[in-house]
C-alpha cells in the first residue's frame, strides 16, 4: 500500500474510493436473493470443514486480504509507520458500510488474529514484534490464535499453570492450552503463562507471542458435538520464545489478557443481534413454510426474536460509536455478547417449537434438519469468549454497580 500518501481523504472521498475498489474486484450482493427451497440451507454457527475445504477457504480468504491490503483497505486504522493507513475508526466503519453491498469472501479465519491478537500486540508488543507481525497479519500472510484457556483455567483464567521460565534472553514454555480455535492453521499465538508462582495469581502472569511452528508446539484437534473440529488442545514442551516477543511487563500479563478479552467481546458481540439478518429471514420463511404464520403464539415469539435482534443491533451501534470516538471496549461489549447469545436461545427454542421432531430426525426436507446445526452450536457460543454467567457478573458489577461477587481464591 501507499504509505507515503500525505493528504487525508474526507470520509466521503474515502467511501467513494472504497466503492470503486470493491466495484472493480467483487460482485454485488444484490444478485443474491433468498428463495425458500433453493441453494444452501446452512444455518450452522460453527463451520464443518474437511481439511481440504479448510485449506481452500484459507487460500480464498488470504487472496482477498492481500488484494484489500495492497489497495489500502486492509488496515485502515493502523499506524502508518507499521503499514496501516493511519485513518480514524470511523473510516473503518465507513468501509464496512460500503463493503456490505458486495460479496466479500469470508475473512472469518482471521477473526481471532485481527480482532483480538493484533490489537493486543499494538497495545503491548515491542516495536520488533509489531513490525514483524502486524502488517503481515492484516495482509493475510499470518494467522493468529488465542492461547489462554487451560484444562483447569477458563472463566477463572488467572489460575492458569502453563509456565514460562527465563533463560537469558529467552523464555522456556511448558504446559497445555485447550479450546484453541484455529490453532490448526495458525502461524502465531498470543499465550499467557505463569512466570512467578510465588506471586498472587493475577500478578504472576506474563503474555508472549509464540511461533506456532516452533519445535515443541503440538496441536491436536478436538471434535465437538456439531461433528466438526474447529478447536484444539495445544501442548508446549520446552518451547523457546525470545524475550523480544514478550507482551508488556514481566508479571504484567493480566493487563495484557484483559486487553485481549475486551477486544474479544467486541468482536463476538459486534455481530450484534443473535439471529443475524439472514438467519432471521430464514426463520420467518421457516415459520411460513411450516404453515405456522397464523399461530398467534408463534407470531409473538417470532416478533420477540426480531425486536431483540433490532435492539441488540442498536446497542451494538452505540458501542461501535464509542469505539470510533476512541474509547476502549468496555462492559457494553459484555452486554452485546449476552444479547447475541440470548437471541440465539430464543431462535432455537422457536425453531424447536415449529419443527418438532424434524429438528432432530432428518426427514430430508430442505431448510428443516439443517437447523440442528444451529441448535448444537449455540451452547458453544454461550461459553466462548466468556460464559453468559460471567458476562452477567460483569454487567451486574460494572454497569449496575452491584456488590462484587465473593472471590475465595486470590
Ligand atoms: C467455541 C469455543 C471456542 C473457544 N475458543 C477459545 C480460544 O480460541 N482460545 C482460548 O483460550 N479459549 C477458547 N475457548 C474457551 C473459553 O474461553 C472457555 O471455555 C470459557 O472461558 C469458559 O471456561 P471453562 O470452559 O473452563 O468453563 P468454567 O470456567 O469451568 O465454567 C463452568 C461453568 O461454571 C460457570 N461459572 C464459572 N465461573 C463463574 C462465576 N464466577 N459466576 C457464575 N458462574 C460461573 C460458567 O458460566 C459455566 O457454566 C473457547 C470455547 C468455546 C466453547
Amino acid at each position: 500500500m501507499n504509505t507515503t500518501e500525505t493528504s487525508t481523504p474526507t470520509e466521503e472521498e474515502f467511501s467513494s474510493e472504497a466503492r470503486s475498489f470493491l466495484e472493480a474486484n467483487l460482485p454485488l450482493r444484490e444478485a443474491e436473493r433468498f428463495v425458500w427451497g433453493e441453494g444452501s440451507d446452512d444455518v450452522s454457527l460453527f463451520p464443518e470443514r474437511t481439511p481440504e475445504e479448510q485449506a481452500a477457504e484459507l487460500e480464498a480468504a488470504r487472496a482477498w486480504a492481500r488484494t484489500a491490503y495492497d489497495a489500502g483497505f486492509g488496515w485502515i486504522t493502523g499506524p502508518r509507520h507499521l503499514g496501516g493507513r493511519g485513518l480514524p475508526r470511523s473510516y473503518q466503519q465507513a468501509y464496512h458500510a460500503v463493503a456490505r453491498d458486495y460479496r466479500v469472501p469470508s475473512q472469518s479465519v482471521f477473526g481471532i488474529g485481527l480482532g483480538m491478537v493484533a490489537p493486543t500486540i499494538l497495545a503491548h508488543g515491542t516495536e520488533e514484534v509489531q513490525r514483524s507481525y502486524l502488517a503481515a497479519m492484516h495482509r493475510g500472510d499470518l494467522v493468529g490464535c488465542q492461547l489462554f484457556s487451560e484444562p483447569g483455567a477458563g472463566s477463572d483464567l488467572a489460575s492458569l499453570q502453563t509456565s514460562a521460565v527465563r533463560d537469558g534472553d529467552q523464555w522456556i514454555v511448558n504446559g497445555q492450552k485447550v479450546w484453541t480455535s484455529g490453532a490448526q492453521f495458525s502461524d502465531i499465538g498470543e499465550i499467557i503463562c505463569r512466570t512467578d508462582p510465588e506471586l498472587p495469581k493475577h500478578r504472576g502472569l506474563t503474555g508472549f507471542v509464540v511461533d506456532m511452528h516452533a519445535p515443541g508446539v503440538e496441536v491436536r484437534p478436538l471434535r465437538q458435538m456439531t461433528g466438526g473440529a474447529s478447536f484444539n488442545e495445544v501442548f508446549f514442551t520446552d518451547v523457546r520464545i525470545p524475550d523480544s516477543h514478550r507482551l508488556g511487563d514481566v508479571n504484567g500479563g493480566w493487563t495484557v489478557a484483559l486487553t485481549t478479552l475486551m477486544n474479544e467481546r467486541a468482536a463476538i458481540g459486534g455481530g450484534g443481534g443473535g439471529a443475524g439478518p439472514s438467519v432471521t429471514h430464514r426463520l420467518i420463511e421457516l415459520v411460513r413454510a411450516q404453515g405456522k404464520a397464523g399461530d398467534p403464539l408463534i407470531r409473538q415469539r417470532l416478533a420477540e426474536v426480531i425486536v431483540n435482534e433490532r435492539v441488540a443491533s442498536y446497542t451494538n451501534l452505540r458501542a461501535m460509536a464509542s469505539l470510533a470516538a476512541g474509547q476502549l471496549p468496555g462492559p457494553e461489549m459484555s452486554l452485546g455478547k449476552l444479547a447475541l447469545t440470548a437471541n440465539m436461545v430464543r431462535t432455537y427454542e422457536l425453531v424447536s417449537a415449529v419443527l418438532g421432531a424434524e429438528l432432530v430426525a432428518d426427514g430430508g426436507r430442505w431448510g428443516t434438519y439443517a437447523w440442528s446445526q444451529y441448535l448444537l452450536g449455540a451452547p458453544g457460543m454461550r461459553v466462548a469468549g466468556g460464559t453468559d454467567e460471567v458476562m452477567r457478573n460483569i454487567v451486574g458489577e460494572r454497569v449496575l454497580g452491584l456488590p462484587k461477587e465473593p472471590s475465595p481464591a486470590r
